[in-house]
Parts: C-alpha cells; sequence; structure tokens
C-alpha cells in the first residue's frame, strides 16, 4: 500500500486480504483464522483484546490495519422484545440493525448493507434517505456480533432486509454471508439465511453460482410493469420480463425455491388487475409467496390496503397451488419492522 494513502480497516479485508496483509508481514496464515474467531466469534473491539496474537504483532496491525469498532447510538426495547440498534461507523455513517428474539430461542437478526439506498422505492424510509454508501463485509458483521453480545444468545437466522439493497453491493455482502455461515466465523446455517433484493438481475446471477443453500427473497410489489416503475423507480431498469427470466434461470440452476415479497399498498398495487398480473407472473415459478401489510413510515401518503385484501389475496395465490402466508413484521413500535428503517437519529 502507498504510504501516502490512508491505512484499510481491519474489517474492509476479506478473508484473503488478510491472508496476503499476514504473509506480506512474515505471518502464517493461521494468524487469519485467530483474527476472524476474535472479530465474528468473540466480537472483539480491538487488537488489545486478540491476547493469543503476539503483542508486537497486534502493534503493528493497529498500524497498518486498524480495528474500528462501531459505537452504539441508541438502542430501543420493542414491546415484543425486538431490538431495533442505531449504529455509527468510525467516519459518522449511521445505520440501523434490528434484533429479533423468539420464544423458541431463536435470534433472527436483520442487518444492514448499505449506508441509505439508490433505489429510492416510494414505500420505504430507506429509500428517502438516499445512499451514502456501501457497508464493508466487517461491517456488516460486527453488526451482528454487536446484536449477538448485547441478547447474550447466539444468532440462528440471518436476514438482509435493513437499509440497502445487498446486490448492488455484492461482494461485500457474499463475504460476510460465508464468515457468518463459516465455522470459524459465526456459524450460522446457510438454510437459515435470507438475502433479499428489489431484483437486481446481475445479482441473481451471481446469487446463483453460489454454492450454499440461502434463501434469496425478491421484493416484487407489483407486476404490472407501470405500476412497478412507479413505486420503484430505480428498479425499472430491471424490466419483469427479464426479472422472471432471471429468476426461472436462478431456480434451474440452483434448485432453490425463491420467496416472493409483495407489500399490499391501498389502492397502488393492490386491484384486481394487480393480482392477476401476480397470478400469471408465479405461473411456473417454484416460489413462496410472503404478503407483506405495508408498515407505516414517517410522512409518506402511502397506507396498507383495506382489511380483507391480504386474505382474498392469499386465497388467491394457494388456490394455484402456490403456497403463500403473511408476514407480519415485529418491533413496529420503534419504527425497527420492514421498509421503517432510517439512518439518523429518533
Ligand atoms: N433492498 C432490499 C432489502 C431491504 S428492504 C429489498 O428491497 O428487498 C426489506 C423488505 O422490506 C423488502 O421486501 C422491502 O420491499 C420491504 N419494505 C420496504 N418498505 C416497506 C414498508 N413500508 N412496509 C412493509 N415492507 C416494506
Ligand atoms: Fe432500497 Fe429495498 Fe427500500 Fe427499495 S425497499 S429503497 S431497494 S431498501
Amino acid at each position: 500500500m502507498a504510504s501516502d494513502s490512508a491505512p484499510t480497516p481491519l474489517t474492509s479485508l476479506t478473508r484473503e486480504q488478510l491472508k496476503e496483509a499476514l504473509s506480506t508481514i512474515g505471518q502464517p496464515s493461521y494468524r487469519s483464522d485467530q483474527i476472524i474467531r476474535w472479530l465474528y466469534q468473540r466480537g472483539a473491539s480491538s487488537y488489545d483484546q486478540m491476547t493469543d496474537l503476539p503483542k508486537s504483532l497486534r502493534e503493528q496491525l493497529a498500524e497498518i490495519h486498524p480495528l474500528q469498532a462501531p459505537s452504539m447510538v441508541d438502542r430501543q426495547i420493542s414491546s415484543d422484545g425486538t431490538r431495533k440498534y442505531l449504529l455509527s461507523f468510525s467516519d459518522g455513517a449511521l445505520v440501523e440493525t434490528v434484533g429479533i428474539p423468539s420464544r423458541d430461542n431463536r435470534l433472527t437478526v436483520c442487518f444492514s448493507t448499505q449506508v441509505g439506498c439508490p433505489m429510492g422505492c416510494v414505500f420505504c424510509a430507506t429509500g428517502y434517505e438516499g445512499f451514502t454508501r456501501n457497508l464493508s463485509c466487517g461491517e456488516i458483521l460486527q453488526q451482528l456480533t454487536l446484536v449477538q453480545d448485547d441478547f447474550g444468545q447466539r444468532i440462528t437466522n440471518l436476514v438482509a432486509m435493513g437499509q440497502g439493497e445487498p446486490f448492488l453491493n455484492f461482494d461485500a455482502v457474499a463475504e460476510a454471508l460465508a464468515i457468518a455461515n463459516s465455522k470459524k466465523g459465526l456459524n450460522i446455517g446457510a438454510r437459515k439465511i435470507t438475502v433479499s433484493t428489489c431484483g437486481i438481475i446481475s445479482g441473481i446471477q451471481k446469487f446463483a453460482e453460489i454454492d450454499k443453500q440461502y434463501t434469496m427473497a425478491v421484493s416484487l410489489h407489483a407486476a404490472r410493469q407501470s405500476v412497478r416503475d412507479l413505486i420503484m423507480p430505480h428498479a425499472a431498469s430491471q424490466p419483469l420480463a427479464k426479472l422472471k427470466q432471471a429468476l426461472i434461470d436462478y431456480l434451474e440452476a440452483t434448485n432453490r425455491r425463491v420467496t416472493i415479497e409483495y407489500t399490499l399498498i391501498d389502492g397502488m398495487n393492490d386491484s384486481d388487475k394487480d393480482l392477476s398480473a401476480l397470478l400469471s407472473f408465479l405461473s411456473g415459478l417454484l416460489c413462496h409467496v410472503n404478503l407483506i401489510p405495508l408498515n407505516k413510515v414517517e410522512d409518506s401518503p402511502f397506507q396498507p390496503s383495506h382489511d380483507g385484501i391480504i386474505e382474498r389475496w392469499l386465497e388467491a395465490i394457494t388456490a394455484r397451488g402456490v403456497e403463500a402466508s403473511v408476514r407480519h413484521s415485529k418491533g413496529q413500535d420503534i419504527f425497527g419492522a420492514c421498509g421503517q428503517l432510517k439512518n439518523h437519529r429518533r
């Protein structure tokens, strides 16, 4: 690295880069596993904690690859036990992360992949915020260790459904998932990991190449092009016909069932026409449909669909032989539910 450039933080390095960095300074490759364990199994926030590394190495690493841990700026606890954290990274970037406990001792973490989001979906609080930057692989994982420490409980499930579009930060997300899944990392089962995308086709193609049983969820929200263009303006470059073909190719390549997410918004995407368009989009797709009642977003004109609509849609979809369920978000009283996350203080 040129001496006049800022040192690369430890958490921005992939496992390969970390190994290379260690070998450059004459260290054996097992040091990389030691560091990964300290970082992501034990949530170390400084090199001083890594007591099985020689002190001189810790000092050297602190200089060339500083370890920067996020600070918890705020934590809110919902009446249903969900906890929402506002975290600040060393450059002041703020993201929200949500920990969702359940009775059977599960702990699900909903994490962010970007600071803000460039996609601008009109019903989503993150969409209003605009985009600041991508998170590094380590910054994604630090959210997880922080939640794990706060609950004092192992994470069992992961969902990339916080702020940001994961497939616009593909490499960092893929590396973070690999470490989260690895026995040397957080040891979370691949089947317990879900990534939600607004339908970035190149990302779907790359995700298909990952040989892991991760689940991919696609935020469809409209199966009529004109409606989708209106509510997900930046997804217009990923047209529905191409999206469907990408899903068919994905299914063929992976044999992994996809989840289709559809948030019902009153008067926007919940008419009979929208339902028939959805049914025809679903035909020939091995998928599970999640119908999501719209969560309230401050200052947004959009309202959830009227009572009864979700049930009617559920019936119509299951009548076609497609599995469907309603996803009720937790943590609504602390604005920690889907689409309610934004990167500023209360
Ligand atoms: N960018 C990715 C992942 C983050 S959003 C994506 O769009 O898929 C996680 C989920 O919350 C997505 O399905 C998103 O469409 C949904 N969502 C956004 N705003 C919402 C709202 N106000 N109510 C309910 N769900 C919402
Ligand atoms: Fe971004 Fe997803 Fe929100 Fe759309 S719904 S603005 S893609 S976070």
